[in-house]
């Protein structure tokens, strides 16, 4: 049966580098205090499209929208920050703040599916409902930064920008507006609507003459209000203690349309090309849109996939999980003292295993060198008689005799210390 079109199956060894970066990403958020939550991959549409925006790419394209039996409008997550706010909102009176959240999770866009670009994408997330100051922003840099020290990733741009408040992002739109009028008959289909509802995303624009106009358009630092100035200028300090360098780019507003104050990306180099691998910002009064009181709200995701690619790129050495240290080769009749044998070594913690088809010697030892064990046992008549087995390391054919005793789990401990790998 063919696989859905843009989802991606992850087998063994694979799952190996998903298992490691999810377990740095949850390492580091603990370490900073945030508490893991998990909520559904599922929400009723209209969730998305009072947050995400009515007029983004994502509502107006790319979401897994259908009804449910019930005749409701659901949506698979496009992204997490809506859900985790969502799901905030509605503990929010007994939550002690600042409330620090990380999840973890698959998320849906139906765009054309591209190398390293997939509909069913996985994402870390980290949210702070609460931090009014911009030291919760600092404390999400903080994070990002040392999950991507663990993940080997140090070639990094942090690249930051102030997009303005509710008192000062209406007249900065209007200036932006003035600007892009004059250029009103240059641009892009997109941008000509764009320039009516949003100006501001004109700015996420690829095409080459929307992009050589927005060169010259005013920046947003220019001219937002003395508090937002402020803000950003008490961001760039927390961040100057801390050592994290980052530049100012005055061109980066996010795709999304909840953005206010500040918004951040961590950029990394590719094989000359520049990948973003961690996007966020502050979303204020994004709850005020769900009913609910305002809650001063910051937050960023990472791409797994992306940063996984990162790491491949750079040769990053990941662990091996699934570590396959024995197998017990039965001759004929033997096969439950194999089991026997087996049943005692995993007990103590060793990853042993043994033939589950009725293999001869010859294809059991076969297919325990495909496997990549690091030894082998074989157990028939002799071995029993004589309580002694031989375990054999595969990869230069040493032999370590164990006797099968009480004490056989510390003796196969000591050849996996002393002889394995
Ligand atoms: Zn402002
Ligand atoms: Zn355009």
């Amino acid at each position: 049966m063919d696989r859905i079109r843009g989802m991606q199956d992850i087998f063994p060894n694979e799952s190996d580098k998903w298992l490691f970066v999810e377990g740095v990403m949850r390492n580091c958020a603990e370490t900073l205090g945030f508490g893991y939550v998990r909520v559904p991959i599922m929400e009723f549409t209209d969730l998305f499209c009072r947050s995400v925006g009515d007029l983004s790419d994502i509502v107006q394209k790319e979401m897994y929208t259908f009804e449910d039996k019930g005749g409701r409008s659901v949506t698979l997550r496009p992204e997490f920050t809506a859900g985790v706010l969502r799901a905030f909102l509605n503990i929010s009176k007994d939550t002690v703040l600042p409330a620090k959240f990380m999840c973890f999770g698959p998320c849906f866009r139906y765009e054309k599916p591209q190398s390293g670009r997939y509909r069913e994408f996985f994402q870390f997330d980290a949210e702070i409902f609460g931090g009014n100051s911009v030291a919760a922003d600092a404390e999400l840099i903080f994070l990002a930064k040392s999950i991507f020290k663990e993940l080997g990733i140090f070639d990094l741009d942090l690249q930051i920008n102030a997009v303005g408040c509710p008192e000062c992002r209406a007249g900065y739109r209007d200036i932006l507006f003035s600007y892009f009028e004059a250029n009103a008959d240059n641009f892009c289909d997109i941008c000509s609507e764009r320039l009516v509802k949003n100006p501001l995303r004109i700015f996420d624009c690829k095409n080459k003459i929307c992009k050589k106009i927005c060169e010259d358009a005013p920046h947003t630092i220019e001219h937002v209000c003395p508090n937002c100035k402020k803000d950003f200028e008490q961001f760039k300090l927390y961040l100057n203690v801390a050592d994290v360098k980052y530049s100012v780019n005055s061109r980066m507003v996010r795709g999304l349309d909840y953005y206010t104050k500040l918004v951040f990306e961590f950029v990394t180099r590719v094989q000359g090309s520049d990948l973003t691998v961690c996007g966020g910002g502050r979303y204020d009064g994004l709850s005020e849109k769900f009913g609910a009181p305002n809650f001063s709200a910051t937050g960023f995701g990472i791409g797994v996939e992306r940063v996984i690619s990162v790491m491949e790129s750079l040769n990053f050495k990941f662990p091996i999980f699934n570590k396959r240290d024995l197998f017990v080769v039965s001759v004929d009749d033997f096969s439950t003292e194999a089991v026997k044998l087996v049943i005692k070594l995993r007990a103590g913690g060793i990853s042993a295993d043994f033939d589950l088809v009725g293999r001869n010697v010859k294809s059991q030892m076969r297919f325990a060198d495909k496997m990549g064990y690091n030894f082998t046992i074989v157990l028939g008549p002799e071995e029993i008689l004589n309580n002694k087995v031989e375990a054999r390391r595969m990869s230069d054919g040493a032999i370590f005799t164990l006797n099968l005793d009480e004490n056989s789990v510390d003796s196969f401990y000591e050849i996996l210390n002393h002889g394995g790998l």
